[in-house]
């Protein structure tokens, strides 16, 4: 794209409760940001909401992912909810299922229901054949278990299974997951200056593997902490991942996006 550098958010949480104008000036400054595409990504019913909403409002830059995450594991909603609301929007929206998965780091005693919440999921995932968009921490062993027999069972195209957001795991556990054809996405926290073991996982990552995400609001890259995160802050996160990997910002932009576009089923652009 003639020296302009195009990147995809792919993790974005929205506010159902946020203007149509304030959406509207993030999307703007995330577009003069070189920000061209975003994954809007739900959790729990009014975040699933937001992200059907923005990605109606713009339909070539948003597509939607739809679930209801660990802290929805005790309070009774089911994946028919996601099946239903995907009923009512335009073919091609909802472009992966969640994110879910498992965190014993914040909530340990509800293991058995998030487990239990995860699985319907990657039921639900499989029988869309939508990749599926999954969150672990401190929960490596149940997640890779969990995983494995999802991609064992994947009747899709192996390349669309699934990606697992804001990485903070080790090398060897980010291994075993893109064995099981997992994307590996990294928000933020690379940037943070207690991360170097995390840059050091993002230098051992195959370029086709590779994604990056924001994690908006949360997580905001050096230098905005402390603020709310928005994708317009993409660019510092790609830098970093340039600068770690040792090649260029145009590089790490045309790859994830290139990366993103075939894991969503999203049309290839020229990057
Ligand atoms: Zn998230």
């Amino acid at each position: 794209m003639c020296g302009t550098v195009m990147l995809t958010d792919t993790h974005a949480h929205f506010d159902n409760a946020m203007p149509a104008s304030d959406v509207a000036a993030l999307m703007e400054r995330a577009g003069k940001a070189g920000v061209s595409r975003v994954v809007a990504v739900g959790g729990d019913p009014g975040m699933n909401a937001a992200a059907l909403r923005v990605a109606a409002m713009y339909p070539g830059l948003v597509r939607a992912a739809i679930g209801l995450d660990r802290h929805c594991a005790t309070k009774g909603a089911g994946v028919d909810d996601l099946a239903r609301a995907m009923a009512t929007v335009p073919a091609g929206q909802v472009v992966a299922i969640g994110e879910t998965g498992l965190d014993r780091h914040h909530a340990p005693e509800t293991i058995a229901e998030q487990k239990r919440l995860m699985e319907a999921h990657l039921e639900l995932s499989r029988s869309l054949r939508l990749p599926v968009v999954i969150h672990t921490r401190d929960a490596d062993t149940d997640t890779f278990d969990l995983l494995e027999s999802y991609a064992r069972q994947w009747p899709g195209d192996p390349a669309r299974i699934g990606v697992i957001h804001c990485y903070t795991g080790e090398g060897p556990f980010a291994e075993r997951l893109m064995g099981l054809g997992f994307f590996i996405s990294f928000s933020g926290i690379v940037t943070f200056r207690n991360a170097e073991s995390l840059r050091s996982v993002v230098r051992g990552i195959p370029g086709d593997r590779l994604l990056i995400e924001t994690d908006t609001p949360y997580l905001a890259p050096v230098p905005y902490r402390g603020r709310p995160n928005e994708p317009a802050f993409l660019p510092v996160i790609a830098a970093c991942l340039a600068a770690v990997r040792g090649v260029s910002v145009e590089e790490i932009s045309r790859l994830t996006s290139v990366n993103a576009a075939r894991l969503f089923g999203w049309e290839l652009k020229s990057y």
